[in-house]
């Protein structure tokens, strides 16, 4: 059993009381960690705030050297924080070391923006001036983290952050906040200057609620729910803080008549199986073009039935939901839309064994458009599946939707493909393949799934405040 503490200051931190930690694969507790208090955020934003002047100064390669220092720290690390992120969220250990090595890599991009980072000169309309604009850190950012990718998560919020000059306070979700805590413990050892990372934990509406209510921290980066995300938004509209919103999702997938049915059925399966159902990008509605619907079920129902489902430490292709409220959340929705008319042509309940949070791999067909299922988040392993005979429906059906995060369509025409991309009204559209976005793309919402994004030179920008200067001088100086 582990017994964690805060990191505020370059100190790690005791706390009067904990929250215990639990492993959905057999539902046992396996640590300890802080209830931390508003002083704990109030102390951690401190520290952040002033040490970022002096963090701000250094040259930004400089900084980014401690970025690679991290990125090495992880690589030596990968089975301990794999098992540590498995063993507390129970994605299967494969795609922890997936994470795990992905997080070094992260560090390692974002620390190369160093040299490439830039500010502009403006023309003037005066002759004797210069238009300066420059890119400066914001100051504190608070890195607010969901539980799903959450090891990833820290880096996605840290490494631009730092790179641009802004110090952090990180609060991870109590449900995975082990890996953020051996973490802090690899940060420790590479010598950051005291107050640069800061890491706090405990309840989202105290902690969480506390970093944005906290009128130091210049730029909230959050991931995460749209209930959470609303309420972050609400407490940093008092001071006018900057918010970066990672929000739900809820992919369409559509499957045009002309498309390779195999390699839809891979890519669509795969999508919503990773990570045991629960990833923001993935597909969690398909339409299928009726002329190739009943082929295309067959093969998919077909393909869900072989996934095995089991202790995430074992050879198994997924393991548990994160825990029991989120097993309640996909049998209501499979329940509901059953009830309404659907049909399970495989799994739609949980898996009976008493261990762990365990939902079995699921396909519903006769679905409706106004179905919670096709409207509302699943974050589970289950697919509803509806049928179109136009392109103009299905991209309808695609839209009429509050979420606008990833999307994807499957076809070998380049002219339905070029419609799609423009049509579709989601931040990221995936073309014949998996949605799984790249470290140098954007990621980003639409609608309710988010304000801003994430990676690449856009999602650095989230990080940066411009400033314009005018310089104007004497022409008649000799
Ligand atoms: P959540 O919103 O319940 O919690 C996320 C974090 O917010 C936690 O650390 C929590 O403690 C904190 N929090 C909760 N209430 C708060 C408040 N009032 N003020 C401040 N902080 C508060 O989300 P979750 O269940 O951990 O994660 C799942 C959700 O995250 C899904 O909706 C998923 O789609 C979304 N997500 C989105 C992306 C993306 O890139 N768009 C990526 C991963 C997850």
């Amino acid at each position: 059993m582990k017994n964690y503490q805060m990191y505020i200051n370059g100190e790690f931190v005791e706390s009067n009381e904990t929250i215990s930690v639990i492993n959905p694969s057999d539902k046992k507790i396996i640590s300890y960690i802080p209830k931390g208090t508003i002083e704990d955020v109030n102390a951690a934003v401190n520290a952040a705030e002033v040490v970022q002047d002096s963090w701000g100064k250094l040259p930004a390669i400089e900084r980014a050297e401690y970025l690679h220092k991290i990125a090495q720290k992880i690589r030596d690390n990968v089975d301990m924080l794999a098992y540590t992120i498995t063993q507390e969220q129970g994605k299967v250990l494969g795609l922890a070391k997936v994470e795990v090595n992905f997080t070094a890599d992260y560090m390692d991009y974002m620390a190369e923006w160093a040299r490439r980072y830039e500010g502009e000169i403006i023309q003037s309309d005066r002759p004797n001036e210069n238009i300066f604009l420059f890119k400066l850190p914001i100051g504190v950012a608070a890195g607010i983290l969901p539980w799903n990718f959450p090891f990833f998560l820290i880096a996605r919020k840290l490494a631009p952050a730092f790179v641009t000059g802004n110090t952090i306070v990180i609060k991870p979700s109590s449900e995975t906040p082990n890996n953020a805590f051996e973490f802090a413990k690899l940060v420790d050892e590479v010598g950051l200057p005291k107050g640069v990372f800061n890491l706090v934990s405990g309840e989202g509406s105290v902690v969480g609620n506390s970093l944005a209510s906290n009128e130091k921290v210049g730029i909230i980066s959050f991931t995460g729910s749209v209930p959470a995300g609303v309420k972050i938004m609400e407490a940093a509209a008092k001071n006018v803080t900057k918010v970066s919103l990672e929000l739900g999702g809820k992919a369409p997938a559509i499957v045009m008549g002309d498309a390779d049915i195999d390699l839809a059925v891979e890519a669509i399966k795969n999508s919503r199986v990773i990570n045991n159902g629960q990833v923001c990008n993935c597909a969690e509605r398909v339409y299928v073009h009726s002329s190739i619907a009943d082929e295309f079920i067959e093969k998919i129902t077909n393909a869900m039935k072989v996934i095995t489902c089991g202790n995430p430490l074992e050879e198994v292709d997924m393991g548990p939901l994160i825990n029991e409220a989120a097993i309640h959340n996909v049998q209501r929705l499979v329940d509901s839309a059953v009830e309404a008319g659907a049909r399970i042509t495989t799994g739609g309940k949980r898996v009976n064994r008493e261990d762990g949070f365990y939902y079995e791999p699921s396909i519903l067909v006769d679905v409706k458009q106004d179905m919670a299922i096709i409207q509302e988040e699943i974050f589970g392993p289950v697919l509803p599946i509806m049928t179109f005979d136009t392109l103009d429906e299905a991209i309808a059906l695609a839209n009429d939707c509050e979420f606008g995060l990833t999307s994807s369509i499957y076809t070998q025409n380049i002219d339905i493909a070029m419609r799609a991309c423009k049509e579709i009204k989601f931040g990221e559209t995936y073309i014949n393949r998996e949605n799984f976005e790249a470290m140098q793309g954007f990621h980003a919402g639409w609608r309710k799934s988010g304000i801003g994004g994430a990676d690449g030179k856009h999602g650095l920008e989230e990080f940066l405040q411009t400033k314009v200067v005018y310089l104007q001088y004497n022409m008649n100086k000799q």
